[in-house]
């Protein structure tokens, strides 16, 4: 995801031009002018879905219910979720007869531990995620065409020539590229030499990557990088992660959040609030269909993110159960950066990323042990069955004797004492393996339908 330049994003530029105008009003807007932009968004979804997507023409009309019975925003809880299963199940229903006209691609995508779900994604939607990318950069100060840098491995591993090169320039879009699977001690004077040389305003790429970089930067006090705005998605960013990228980089991080269905996106915003771009997507804030463990005292705050197409003509998914949890505010106070978004405290993650206690129990913020040991400069979770963590950590003191045990004893003050948990010390090439994808401290190999199964 992200502003990436592709040819086919430029093969209808007024499109984009006309979106983007629009969106940038669109965060200045009252909450009822926004709303109302929502609904009209919403309807031609809805008439979309009644007349040419079997599926919901089927329950719309089980249910007797038509477009115009969706004259409010309020009026989308007629319509039941769809949950991941619904769509792997009625995949061929879920797609419209008329989605040709909409240059549908199809997508697919394993969440880490869940089953692969496949959908389409148009250009509509295509417009859209170039749009949102664009005025969530410009909230950093990015211009179009201004110099920036990206982290990643799949353009390296994609083109087999270019697989030991530490960077590419790309000169049309001024977009420098920087294989992460180099990102090492070895390779550092390398990679500070090519920065100096293109002198990117903008970074963006994985907070594990990015991390990284700044863990090794930060061993060369005057090293001069430094830059207008960092972006960051794709994986959960640690407060430590962010806390150290932004002083090692002088800038400030921007992290941003969403999923390749396109329902969903939320961005921090210069204020470094974390809000839910309500033009993007419809969002309903729901109970997660696991019960969460109150870790804070009071009523557990954590909801599950439900979302619906506002843009996707091909397949729109309606009241769409994304799996994603966030944690909200006890009470909501305006941003002060005074845009309408709603604001959420923290985004958790996937609910496939949560562990579950053998006596079933939700457990979400167990990553903050590693906080409480700045020795480990990296770990991982790993959930591989219903009653065992591996615990992979790079530990920047060497194997102490007492590490393991301590780092046991954070562990059980989240999971109790029925979790077998077996401690790996490993390096980062050991955590992370070759594999240029993304990277999760807390994964769990449980398939998600196994756990509200049980
Ligand atoms: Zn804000």
């Amino acid at each position: 995801m992200g502003i990436n330049f592709r040819i086919r994003d430029f093969s209808y530029p007024f499109s984009i031009l006309r979106l983007k105008r629009i969106f940038d009003k669109n965060q200045w807007l009252s909450k009822e002018a926004l709303d109302d932009f929502r609904l009209s968004r919403l309807k031609q979804v809805i008439s979309q879905a009644y007349e040419n997507v079997p599926y919901y023409r089927k329950i719309m009309m089980e249910r007797d219910i038509t477009p115009d019975d969706i004259s409010t925003l309020g009026d989308l809880k007629n319509i039941p979720f769809l949950t991941k299963t619904l769509l792997r199940t009625n995949f061929a229903s879920l797609l419209a007869h008329n989605a040709k006209s909409y240059k549908p691609v199809m997508l697919s995508t394993s969440g880490t531990g869940g089953r692969k779900i496949s959908f389409y994604v148009d250009k509509p939607s295509n417009i859209l995620e170039f749009v949102y990318y664009w005025r969530l950069w410009g909230w950093a100060g990015y211009r179009l065409g201004d110099p920036c840098a990206e982290l990643c491995a799949e353009y390296f591993t994609f083109f087999k020539k270019k697989t030991t090169a530490l960077h590419h320039f790309h000169y049309p879009s001024r977009r420098l590229l920087i294989n992460s699977l180099y990102i090492s001690r070895r390779y550092l004077d390398d990679f500070i030499g090519i920065f100096r040389r293109f002198k990117p305003l903008f970074l963006k790429g994985l907070p594990s990557n990015m991390y990284m970089l700044a863990l090794l930067l930060n061993e060369r006090p005057g090293h001069g990088i430094s830059f207008k705005g960092i972006f960051s998605q794709g994986e959960n960013l640690m407060p430590h992660q962010r806390e150290l990228i932004e002083s090692v980089f002088s800038s400030k991080v921007y992290d941003s959040y969403g999923h390749m269905e396109r329902t969903v996106a939320i961005s921090n915003c210069p204020a470094g609030s974390y809000h839910i771009h309500m033009d993007y997507g419809m969002v309903e804030l729901e109970d997660p269909e696991i019960p969460m463990v109150n870790q804070g005292g009071g009523e557990p705050d954590v909801k599950e993110i439900v979302g619906t197409s506002l843009y996707n003509l091909s397949m729109p998914l309606i009241r769409y159960r994304t799996g994603d949890l966030v944690k909200l505010a006890p009470c909501e106070e305006k941003c002060s950066c005074r845009r309408v978004f709603p604001k959420i405290v923290a985004i958790i993650g996937r609910d496939t990323d949560v562990i579950i206690t053998p006596d079933g129990r939700a457990v979400t913020a167990i990553y903050t042990v590693f906080d409480r040991m700045p020795g480990i400069v990296m770990g991982q979770i790993i959930q591989d069955r219903r009653d065992r963590l591996v615990v992979k950590i790079v530990n920047e003191f060497g194997k102490l004797n007492r590490v393991d045990e301590i780092l046991k004893g954070h562990l059980r003050s989240f999971v109790g004492t029925g979790m077998d948990i077996k401690i790996e010390h490993t390096t980062a090439d050991g955590i992370k393996g070759d594999s240029p994808g993304k990277f999760k401290v807390v994964v769990s190999l449980i398939p998600r339908e196994d756990i509200l199964d049980s």
